[in-house]
């Protein structure tokens, strides 16, 4: 093994017995395993890392030649190799692409000497490398390849470098699900929903433990239709239904000893089939806005596995069950809780229009008038998600998530508060709220009963877990920071260039993030640390926000300056795409700067 920048090399070497061709296709062998593991790890990790995972790649490179080996003096004296080789191997590995084997053409004059020809491809454009000049290159021939080139007749063979079955499993697009509901989403939204299903599942294996654990006896079904038709006809408002406390099920002692692996539970296919469509359905329903769209939603959604997670194992000591369910203030206690909560931020801003609910009110559209003007999307997002979630292609879906009338109800409390949470821009809401935070965790309540404490702390915790995660990307990495944050700059340019709003955001975005982080982020995650729930998470957000807030002083005008100019870019662009090939006048940079990275990428 070897590091050649950043990258690692592995060597095989075979010279002493003189038989190189054999090194190279087991070299070509080891590159071929390396990419299949990875891909099945990057899909694995989804799960606890987030969607983003699945993106990331391997680039390979691989030389055939002599090398020198030896240890240097000094005190970073190591086994080393040296020589040509190792500087063109560095050369064919940068140059290479991602999730490719890239290689040269000396391995690949190996490879057919080994009778290994027909895994190699010429690659079409030539790699210049330092000192070489123009390289002729070779690409690794994938099972994936050859089966695309043979369909087309022309591979000979079927002996390809075959990767097994299953990276093509690996990322297999959904099943179709309900009939009707699966529509065709783009393939990064399928692997997003994919996403999305499992954990959801995994939180609905341990609903089902737990009521098995707890011998829950099932209301009858037509109870539970009853009440679930009684909800859709109340004709009440979303924002009427928010309650200051949700009473979430007590401690009982024999809760930990008696729960169900919920590996074991299976959940059957009509549940997972109806969950999947379901979660296309409303990833569907998402609009394509630059910031408030479905991969939003799932980046939100991801905040929220972390930080409950964060909640089921704290730092704290407490092997007793009886203990975190206290210190949790019960939502560990209840995994009902934790998969609404989940839902709830998936669901949170569907069908949103891209523009603040000021606008939709000022514009006196019909939404802000069915919701009598007050938080109007998220009121729409909620019924939106509700109503497609009683549709009776959802029934056993449905029957998993609540079997009593009580499970519905809490259920049901818990997606309207928590998703009414994120509306933070109605200033009732935000007082409201902030006397509710007050009454739970600064003033002292003699008077009230504990349980009653209990559960105000649980509702208003929840309501701030939900929030820092619809503004997670303030208080993670700048890069994810910068991202989102010129999405949402994107999206407020749009409304305001199609005169739905009158100011232009260009003009006090920097101060108005300044303001943000001051008044809204910053004091929220010091909230989330205030209560103590979130071990290292809290940490976790508020340095990053703090971090960002800095950068953001020293950066953010130039940044603004440069998010204009792309904006611009980007609209000529179309405009051309529209008119003719005239090229844009007066934007020179950009697009070679583009084309160069691209080169070296
Ligand atoms: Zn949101």
């Amino acid at each position: 093994m070897e590091s050649v920048s950043r990258a690692l090399s592995a060597i095989t070497n075979s010279s002493f017995h003189n038989c190189f061709p054999i090194s190279a296709t087991v070299m070509a062998r080891f590159a071929r395993d390396c990419l299949y593991k990875f891909s099945v790890l990057t899909k694995k990790l989804e799960t606890t890392l987030g969607p983003d995972t699945a993106e990331l790649g391997m680039r390979f490179g691989l030389h055939s030649g002599p090398v020198t080996a030896g240890v240097l003096r000094g005190e970073k004296a190591r086994f080393q190799l040296f020589g040509d080789t190792m500087n063109t191997t560095a050369r064919i590995e940068s140059t290479g692409a991602k999730n490719k084997i890239h290689i040269s053409q000396e391995t690949a004059d190996l490879l057919t000497g080994a009778g290994k020809g027909h895994w190699v491809r010429p690659r079409e454009d030539k790699v210049v490398a330092k000192g070489k000049g123009e390289l002729t290159t070779f690409w690794l021939e994938l099972k994936g390849d050859a089966a695309k080139s043979s369909r087309s007749g022309s591979s000979e063979g079927s002996e390809s470098l075959a990767l097994d079955e299953a990276p093509a499993a690996a990322t297999a697009p959904v099943s179709g699900g309900q009939e009707g509901t699966s529509q065709a989403l783009p393939e990064r939204y399928l692997r997003l929903v994919n996403w999305n299903a499992e954990i959801l599942a995994r939180m609905l294996k341990q609903v089902v433990a737990r009521r098995e654990a707890m011998h829950v006896k099932p209301d009858p079904t037509e109870k539970i239709r009853d009440i679930e038709t009684e909800q859709l006809q109340s004709g009440s408002l979303v924002l009427e239904e928010v309650k200051e406390i949700i009473v979430l099920p007590k401690f009982k002692a024999g809760d930990a000893k008696s729960v169900i692996d919920p590996d074991k539970v299976k959940l059957g296919d009509a549940i997972t089939s109806q969950l999947q469509a379901y979660l296309q359905a409303i990833a569907a329903m998402y609009r394509n806005n630059p910031f408030h769209n479905f991969e939003h939603a799932s980046h939100v959604t991801m905040s929220v596995v972390k930080l409950l997670s964060r909640i089921v194992a704290p730092e704290i000591e407490c092997s007793e069950a009886k203990v975190l369910h206290d210190h949790t203030y019960g939502i560990t206690s209840d995994p009902l809780t934790q998969f609404a909560v989940i839902l709830s931020a998936l669901i949170h801003d569907v069908d949103h229009t891209g523009v603040p609910n000021s606008v939709l009110v000022q514009e006196q559209t019909s939404i802000a008038a069915v919701y009598k003007n007050k938080s109007v999307a998220e009121q729409n997002s909620v019924d939106i998600a509700w109503e497609l979630l009683m549709q009776d292609c959802f029934q056993d879906l449905r029957g998993a998530i609540y079997a009593t009338a009580d499970e519905f109800k809490r259920f049901r409390q818990l997606v309207v508060n928590t998703v009414m949470a994120t509306d933070i821009m109605d200033k009732e809401l935000s007082a409201a709220r902030k006397a509710r935070w007050n009454a739970a965790f600064t003033e002292s309540r003699e008077d009230e009963e504990e349980d009653t404490s209990v559960n105000r702390k649980a509702t208003i915790v929840i309501e701030h877990l939900i929030q820092a995660s619809d503004v997670a990307h303030t208080m993670q990495h700048w890069h994810i920071y910068r991202k989102w944050n010129q999405r949402l700059f994107e999206e407020m340019y749009i409304a305001y260039k199609q005169g739905r709003t009158d100011k232009d955001p260009s003009t006090n975005w920097y101060e108005g993030e300044i303001g943000f982080f001051d008044f809204y982020i910053i004091p929220l995650a010091m909230k989330l640390r205030s209560c103590g729930v979130f071990g290292v998470s809290s940490d976790e957000y508020l340095n990053y926000a703090q971090q960002n807030r800095r950068e953001w002083e020293r950066k953010g005008q130039e940044i603004v300056a440069e998010m204009l100019e792309s904006f611009a870019y980007s609209e000529q662009l179309k405009a051309d795409e529209n008119n003719t090939a005239v090229p844009p006048p007066g934007l020179p940079s950009v697009p070679e700067k583009k084309s160069g990275v691209a080169n070296q990428a």
